[in-house]
């Protein structure tokens, strides 16, 4: 067992954890990022991308997270191989345990451990997806234009998803399980209002099915949740937008987290209900989830983190001399 001990501990080797680091590298933190079971995260996981700032040309996920941890090792970070099992945030230096059973400690912790999206977990869906089958309209809704689609959800998320899918597709289909939205009210006005969006009530996706070649997505079989019944709706994008599980049960009992698990932060701060600790990307927002605005807020939680060191190390110095 080994003991590693920084100023600044990072979880999260996604675009918000490697921005942190990049900062917090440049500010003289010497970061120690852990990058957990999924180094670049999401990103990872996808093909193109087309609207992270800064490239003319359609990027790939995978080169983009590749470029980000290179420029955070060229200024300074050290980036560790190992999953955080274990947290004790009671007192600083914070100290968490990694899978290894090495010991990390760090005078200030950023989380940026990220979201998952929740799938139906269908055979099918897994066999279509990025082939059709996407979590995310705002990343992969622009391949789509011209293309019939279909959103799976009655939420915020998935009325959002619908709305901003009409910018692409003449025809969106808002596909729910029960009679009744869970989304709020105003975006069901929006919803109903708008003469490129069908609602097909007490439906779910019994199967995503692929044709073609190359194989794509190219009708859901649906089963009526109240009559048992079976259609097919054509489409060639079926959107899930079911929700999302942030990564954060290991802070659960330690951090103050909202109703949906996401960590609470102070409005406009990357700052938690614990001096000293910080949370950016996808496991502090439940509205954006971009890999942009998660590279913004590890920009912050790093600038927050260097004015909470520069003040606490102002405190014991004013201390030591009185
Ligand atoms: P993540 O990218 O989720 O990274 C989380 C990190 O935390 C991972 O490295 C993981 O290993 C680590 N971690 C988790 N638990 C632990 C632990 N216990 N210990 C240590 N580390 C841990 N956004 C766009 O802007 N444009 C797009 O085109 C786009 N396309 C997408 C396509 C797909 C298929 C998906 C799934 C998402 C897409 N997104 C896109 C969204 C974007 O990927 C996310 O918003 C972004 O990755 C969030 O970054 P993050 O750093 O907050 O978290
Ligand atoms: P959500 O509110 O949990 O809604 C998930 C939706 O998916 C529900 O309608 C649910 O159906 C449905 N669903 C869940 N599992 C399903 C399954 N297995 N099969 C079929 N349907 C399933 O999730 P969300 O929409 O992602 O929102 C999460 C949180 O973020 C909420 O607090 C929301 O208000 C917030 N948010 C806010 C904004 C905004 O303010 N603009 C935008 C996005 C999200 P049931 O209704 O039947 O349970």
């Amino acid at each position: 067992m080994t003991t590693h001990s920084t100023r600044m501990l990072i979880l999260g080797s996604g675009p918000a954890g490697l921005s942190a680091a990049i900062y917090g590298a440049r500010a003289g933190m010497k970061p120690i990022l852990v990058q957990g079971i999924q180094p670049g995260g999401q990103l990872m996981t996808t093909t193109d991308v087309e609207n992270y700032p800064g490239f003319a040309d359609v990027i790939q996920g995978p080169w983009l997270m590749e470029q980000m941890q290179k420029q955070a090792e060229h200024v300074g970070t050290n980036l560790v191989w190992d999953t955080i099992v274990d947290v004790d945030l009671s007192r600083r230096p914070f100290r968490l345990t990694g899978d290894s059973g090495d010991v990390y400690e760090g005078d200030v912790l950023v989380i940026a451990t990220g979201a998952q999206a929740k799938w139906l977990g269908l055979d099918s869906e897994e066999a279509m997806k990025g082939k059709g089958v996407s979590a995310c309209a705002t990343c992969d809704g622009f391949f789509y234009r011209g293309k019939k689609v279909a959103v799976i959800g009655g939420g915020n998320t998935a009325v959002e998803e619908a709305l901003y899918l009409t910018n692409h597709s003449p025809d969106v289909t808002l596909i729910h399980r029960r009679d009744t939205l869970r989304a709020e009210r105003i975006l069901q006005e929006r919803l109903f209002a708008h003469k490129g969006i069908n609602v097909l009530w007490n439906k779910e996706v019994h199967r995503f099915v692929g044709g073609g070649s190359p194989e794509g997505l190219v009708a859901l079989d649906l089963k009526d949740t109240v009559t048992g019944e079976m259609s097919t709706l054509d489409v060639e994008g079926g959107f899930v937008a079911i929700g999302h599980h942030p990564a954060t049960e290991l802070f659960r009992g330690h951090l103050d987290l909202d109703s949906d698990s996401y960590i609470k932060v102070e409005p406009g701060s990357t700052r938690t209900s614990i001096p000293g600790v910080f949370a950016c990307g996808d496991v502090m927002d439940k509205i954006y989830r971009q890999a942009v605005t998660a590279a913004g807020t590890g920009c912050m939680a790093a600038l927050d983190a260097e004015k909470f060191l520069a003040e606490a190390d102002f405190e014991r110095i004013a201390e030591a001399a009185e």
